[in-house]
């Protein structure tokens, strides 16, 4: 019997296996510099270029997104980074200043307001995923919801329609009056 050889390329900083040597060799390197960097998700920065990278993408978003006074934004939901802030009080206080004072954030960004996210089938949905998840696929073929089951599904989605959720909106950027 012939034998198959299969030749695969290990990262030497994470040991990855890739099935060429380029994404090998790129795989924990900074795509910036080049220097050493961790692997993130799809691409690696080292430390020294991430923050620029990441500037870089706020500072183009910001030069393209609509500019808003934030006595005209009506949305009350503010996002900096990857947080979200229900009003500039609680904005300030995670910044320790006070909106609108001197060294205090110039901007933030919108956020839209999205209807709750949850429906009976969605529920549904999430079980099923669950299930995959653990590797129980048959699992929820066999599960027998109990009766009235969907019905309590049903209120609990009622009872909860009326909570918002919000999503950062990267066309429009809130700006503060800096007060003077
Ligand atoms: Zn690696
Ligand atoms: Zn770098």
């Amino acid at each position: 019997m012939k034998e198959e050889t299969r030749i695969y390329y290990k990262c030497s900083t994470c040991g990855s296996a890739f099935s060429d040597l380029i994404t090998a060799k790129s795989c924990c390197v900074c795509i910036e510099c080049g220097k050493p960097a961790p692997k993130r998700k799809l691409l690696a920065y080292c430390d020294d270029c991430l923050p620029r990278k990441v500037n870089e993408i706020e500072q183009a978003r910001f030069e393209k997104a609509q500019k808003v006074d934030y006595k005209d934004y009506d949305v009350g939901m503010f996002c900096v980074g990857d947080e979200y802030f229900e009003d500039v009080e609680e904005l300030g206080d995670q910044f320790e200043c006070v909106i609108g004072e001197e060294g205090s954030p110039q901007y933030a960004w919108a956020c839209v307001e999205k209807p709750f996210p949850v429906t009976v089938g969605s529920i549904h949905d999430m079980i099923s995923e669950c299930c995959g998840e653990y590797g129980y696929e048959d699992m929820y073929e066999r599960v027998r919801f109990p009766e009235g089951f969907d019905k309590i599904l049903n209120s609990f989605v009622k009872m909860n329609s009326h909570l918002k959720s919000f999503e950062a909106d990267f066309t429009r950027v809130v700006i503060f009056d800096k007060g003077d």
